[in-house]
């Protein structure tokens, strides 16, 4: 497909993140509705082209846990990229509206990330780098597929890693600044697996007086307040070192917390877990654990955790996904 501006309708406005803004477009040569993600880049017109020849790799990125892909191209100064459009959205905007995730849901959002990052990295030695529900996408045929993965290393170094006004779902080795590697996007499904769990950033600060259901096991690790001599650390940096306006914003529960004290609490403190609750199953508490282990060295790999007895009995475990998603409307 030869893609440009001209042949595009806009349909919709579809949302925003730290890179672009995605609408909803008619491709209408060929009667296709489409994704398109227009990123703004400052970056030299040799850049631009560079970034456009590594996007090319999508093309032969075919699995039907990833989002297909249409093309991209120039519109200077920014890059669009088309994609497949789904029309359930994503799976951060669906637990926002209606709520956690059902379990078995969670099952196959599971299977699909495991097999999904497994086809990236054993086909195409491709790492994620951003896992999290915004970039899990749900169509009405109930199909649970992955996007937005870094496959440009041009890209990946044009976008300045922003913390302004997001969660964040990196790994402790991540944040360190050590090598990480496929099983940094492990932890960042453990995580976002939680949060869908849950209805809420796992790192969230419970509000004082809020009726929250936490359970009184969980607060603990949901805390990020003054863990043990923690916030009193004299080698603590300066906040304005890492930027003033680095706050995180806890949408729904009205709490705030710091980039800083979030990223600290990850690096130092014991992992988030999944509710003690029945509905979960112990083997899929066994298998979050296992993503949520700090030592990457002890992490399991994307290819590991698809021989995992949980991931293995959603995989075949008969789920009905469509008449789940046709409850979101
Ligand atoms: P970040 O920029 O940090 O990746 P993000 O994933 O929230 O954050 P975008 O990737 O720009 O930001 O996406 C914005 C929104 O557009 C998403 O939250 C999602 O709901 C919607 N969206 C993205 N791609 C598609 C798609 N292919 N089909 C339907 N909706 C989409
Ligand atoms: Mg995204």
């Amino acid at each position: 497909l030869d893609l440009k501006n001209e042949d595009l309708k806009h349909l919709s406005d579809l949302g925003s993140g730290n890179s672009g803004t995605v609408s909803k477009v008619l491709h209408e040569k060929s009667a296709t509705t489409m994704a398109k993600k227009v990123v703004f880049i400052d970056a030299k017109p040799t850049v631009r082209k560079q970034i456009l020849r590594e996007l090319q790799i999508l093309h032969e990125c075919n699995s039907k846990y990833i989002v297909s892909f249409y093309g991209a191209y120039l519109s200077e100064p920014h890059i669009c990229m088309c994609m497949e459009f789904m029309d359930k959205t994503s799976l951060d905007n669906i637990y926002k509206k209606w709520g956690p995730v059902p379990v078995d849901v969670l099952g196959k959002v599971i299977v699909v990330v495991v097999h999904g990052l497994t086809y990236l990295y054993d086909v195409h030695r491709i790492i994620h780098r951003d896992v999290k529900p915004s970039n899990i996408l749900v169509n009405g045929q109930g199909q649970i597929k992955i996007c937005d993965f870094g496959v440009s290393g041009e890209l990946i170094n044009s976008i300045a890693d922003t913390f302004v006004g997001t969660s964040t779902y990196m790994s402790p080795e991540r944040i360190q600044g050590d090598q990480y590697s496929v099983k940094s996007d492990v932890w960042s499904l453990g995580i976002s697996v939680i949060e869908l769990a849950l209805g809420r950033f796992p790192f969230a600060n419970p509000a004082e007086d809020s009726d929250d259901e936490i359970p009184e096991e969980l607060r603990g690790t949901l805390s990020p307040t003054k863990p043990d001599g923690l916030s009193q650390a004299a080698s603590r940096p300066k906040r304005a070192d890492v930027g003033a306006r680095a706050g995180v914003s806890l949408e729904g529960s009205g709490a705030q917390m710091s980039i800083l004290d979030l990223l600290q609490h990850i690096v130092n403190e014991p992992p988030p877990h999944l509710p003690e609750d029945s509905k979960f199953p112990k083997a899929m508490h066994e298998c979050i654990d296992l993503c949520l282990i700090k030592d990457p060295s002890a992490r399991p790999s994307p290819t590991d955790l698809t021989v995992h007895p949980y991931v293995k009995e959603s995989e075949e475990k008969k789920v009905d996904l469509k008449a789940w998603v046709d409850t979101l409307v």
